[in-house]
């Protein structure tokens, strides 16, 4: 096989996505149950407890363990119906939100998954912004139907209305709460009854019917039939059309309906998603659009995580893989240092397993022992030389000075704050005035600020003390310095600087930040630091 037929297979039968969601909507349980059915383990419950043990084996992040949080975020993979499918975990806790919206940056494809009794919460929002800002396709998973819910109609409507996000309801639900029975899939024009099995641990077996089929009123009451078949008339007609092309621009979101704790809706769900999922797709570089066929190797970092395994103090970069085949002991160039390196040790990864491999292709992931030299957004490549657009900063909500009362330590200090923000871990800026040396933390949740103190005082034996800032908002300003010397004065607001000396507005909320920009339209803002490069 040539390499470019090779590459062509491995893109067409790849698949990626990750999971948005706010906590609690059901993204473990849901991804266990992919896993389930991807047959990547036989039971559910598996992956938790293997986290477990783990937890109990590794203590890189003690807190994990103390708060019985996941903060650090991995890819699983596994096979289904010829593909290969990697989820790309996010990490549970909403305070680890920014590693969230940078694992979506190496997503071809989103799932929004929505408690279907609480419809769309703060941190979906949030997180559907950023699949907004890169178009991703996104499919909307509304979870807990076995329990009292809203609606389905509802909450499409919810979606269009605040999302301005069209839906193509995928399957429909039979019977809300109590009632819950199974979905009706529009695509077979079947209806799917599911039995429940004990806690949803094995796959759900179910009795599937054409809707025309008269043994529908045996096993069907009347009144969920009939409820059935009006719903589906009211979504034939109002509804828009199916449309491949405008799922895969994230204009039109296919929605389903399920209960992941019971597995009812899950297979079809996963059925319908490879089917109309987009296949890893091209990425902007300095060489223009590059379409994953490119048969040189090339890949940016989307994460950093240090100490997976404290025994060796390690550091692993999650490269996403854009172009070409990987293969280990490659030797690839790092882009911003200019450097060449042997990545000799690559690792592929399910769950926090790190198996070596030897191949990877578009769409995959593979994590690299870090000795130091990648940080967030850099590219690696063979061949000619590329740069990728790179990952943007997203807007912080907890600023604190942090504190070295003991100047002693100032180099692990500044070691500490170097490696911490180069891993992405925290944001770092500083006051404008110059007497001000200490660094400022950018965070998006109170623990990150945790981590980052408990990790300067673990790894670099650095105690630290943090002095917060009443500060809410910020604000990247379009066209730097010299657009904000154009507006003179502001009020309630602090001007500090990212470390790319570039000016960032701070407000104390949201109040602030709108009369700012009522007094000032010609003041451009943004939630989204502007690239680098
Ligand atoms: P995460 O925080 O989004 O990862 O949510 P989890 O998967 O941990 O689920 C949160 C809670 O909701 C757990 O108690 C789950 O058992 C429960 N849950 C998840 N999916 C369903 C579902 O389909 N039906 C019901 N009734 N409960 C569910």
């Amino acid at each position: 096989m040539s390499t470019e037929q090779e590459l062509k297979q491995a893109v067409e039968s790849r698949r990626n996505f990750a999971i948005i969601s706010h906590p609690d909507a059901g993204k473990t349980t849901l991804t266990e149950k992919l896993l389930l059915y991807g047959g990547a383990i036989h039971q559910a419950g598996a992956v938790k407890s293997k986290r477990a043990q783990r937890q109990a084996t590794s203590d890189w992040m003690e807190l994990e363990k103390q708060r019985g949080i996941s903060i650090t975020s991995t890819v699983l993979q596994f096979d289904y119906h010829n593909f290969q499918i990697n989820l790309l975990d996010t990490p549970g806790h909403q305070d680890f939100s920014e590693d969230t919206y940078r694992t979506l940056a190496a997503a071809d494809n989103a799932v929004m998954l929505i408690d279907a009794a609480k419809g769309l919460e703060p941190q979906t929002r949030k997180l559907f912004e950023v699949c907004r800002m890169r178009s991703l396709p996104i499919f909307t998973f509304a979870n807990k139907m076995d329990r009292p819910s809203r609606e389905p109609l509802e909450l499409i409507d919810e979606i269009e209305q605040e999302l301005g996000l069209q839906t193509y309801a995928v399957n429909w639900p039979i019977g809300l709460g109590d009632r819950f029975q199974g979905v009706y899939d529009r695509r077979t024009e079947q209806i799917h009854l599911f039995q429940r099995t004990a806690h949803g641990s094995t796959q759900a077996q179910s009795t599937v019917l054409s809707i025309t089929d008269p043994k529908i009123e045996e096993v069907l009451d009347q009144e969920l039939y009939f409820q059935l078949k009006d719903e589906i008339e009211i979504i034939e007609e109002v509804a828009p059309d199916f449309d491949l092309k405008r799922i895969h621009n994230g204009e039109l979101s296919p929605m389903f309906f399920g209960s992941a704790m019971t597995n009812f809706g899950v297979q079809l769900f996963l059925d319908a998603f490879l089917e109309y999922a987009q296949p890893p797709e091209a990425h902007q570089s300095s060489l223009g659009e590059m379409n994953p066929t490119y048969p040189d190797f090339t890949g940016f970092v989307f994460k950093l995580q240090a100490n997976m395994d404290p025994k060796h103090r390690d550091r692993v970069a999650f490269v996403r893989v854009c172009t070409g085949k990987f293969e280990k002991d490659m030797t690839v160039n790092h882009a911003r240092s200019g450097k060449t390196v042997r990545l000799s040790r690559p690792q592929k990864l399910f769950a926090q397993d790190r198996d070596s491999i030897d191949n990877a292709y578009p769409g995959d992931v593979i994590g690299l022992n870090n000795p130091g030299m990648f940080a967030i957004g850099d590219t690696v490549y063979t061949g000619q030389k590329i740069v990728y657009e790179g990952i943007p900063s997203f807007s912080p909500e907890l600023f604190a000075y942090l504190k070295n009362p003991n100047s002693s330590r100032f180099k692990q200090f500044h070691k500490g704050v170097t490696e911490l923000r180069e891993e992405g871990a925290i944001q770092i800026m500083y006051s404008k005035d110059e007497s001000k040396r200490d660094p400022i933390l950018a965070a998006v949740g109170q623990l990150q600020l945790e981590v980052v103190q408990y990790r300067m005082e673990n790894e670099y034996n650095v105690e630290t003390r943090l002095e917060m800032l009443p500060y809410k908002v910020a604000r990247w300003v379009k066209g730097g310095w010299e657009a904000l010397d154009e507006v003179g004065r502001l009020f309630n607001t602090a001007i500090v600087k990212d470390i790319l000396d570039r000016p960032v507005l701070l407000f104390k909320n949201q109040w602030n930040l709108q009369q700012v920009e009522g007094d000032h339209p010609e003041l451009q803002l943004s939630a989204i630091a502007p690239l680098e490069r």
